[in-house]
């Protein structure tokens, strides 16, 4: 038999990170943070100066892309190259850049196998935007986890704060903005909930709350 998988997807702030975390600790599964790829692949573009704008230069980077994930007490480290890059994945230009490169259909085909290969006993729990729809259309339990582009922006920013960054509310609202759209509107697996997934608004749920139904959810599912 095939492993289990539970998909979450949705905007980015919306606590899918967090969720998952605790959901794979809970059920002691396996953890894809799908978004971590496209971050690697535009830093890793970045780095050798690939053009971002040509799809064609970007495949054979996504097929040949040279990422590891380890698990350090709990918290995942992100090796390009040999490199740790876990902190440089997360800045604002590596976000903006990681959802133009996954705009690309031929970019998106050849990460699909990386990303189904996470898919072990005991199970998944898989992180992203396309994962109910795309990556893993048979998985048992689909959740959508949505909130207001204002309250996922007040989110990130207390997030940044506590790391000790000044933010500005506004630009931070607008990029938000500017990333889920383009995220929504490609025309290739777009950011959508999948036909069977549960729709979770967390707008004015704690974490705590989105957790527990989650759980409650995937248990009387599997
Ligand atoms: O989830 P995260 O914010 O790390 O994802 C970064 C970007 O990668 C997203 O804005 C999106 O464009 C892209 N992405 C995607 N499909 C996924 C996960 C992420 O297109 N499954």
């Amino acid at each position: 038999a095939i492993a289990p998988v539970i998909t979450i997807d949705g905007p980015s702030g919306a606590g899918k990170g967090t969720l998952c975390k605790a959901m794979a600790e809970s059920l002691q599964w396996h953890l894809l943070d799908s978004g971590a790829i496209y971050r690697v692949l535009a830093l890793a573009a970045i780095h050798h100066q690939v053009d971002i704008e040509s799809e064609e230069a970007l495949v054979p980077m996504a097929a040949h892309l040279d990422v590891r994930f380890l698990s350090v007490d709990g918290e995942m480290q992100v090796i390009l190259e040999g490199e740790d890059v876990t902190g440089e994945i997360r800045t604002q230009e590596v976000s903006n850049t990681a959802s133009r490169v996954a705009a690309f259909p031929r970019v998106r085909e050849a990460l699909l196998r990386r990303q189904r290969a996470f898919r072990e006993e005991p199970g998944l729990i898989a992180d992203g935007r396309d994962m109910g729809t795309v990556v893993f259309p048979d998985a048992p339990v689909k959740i959508f986890l949505d909130a207001s582009s204002e309250e996922r922006a007040h989110r990130r920013m207390l997030q940044l704060q506590e790391k000790g960054f000044s933010v500005n509310f506004d630009r931070l609202l607008a990029e938000i903005k500017e990333r889920d759209d383009r995220d929504r509107n490609r025309a290739i697996a777009p950011l959508v909930p999948a036909a069977d997934a549960l729709v979770l608004d967390s707008t004015s749920m704690s974490i705590e709350q989105v957790i527990e139904m989650a759980l409650d959810y995937a248990r009387q599912k599997l």
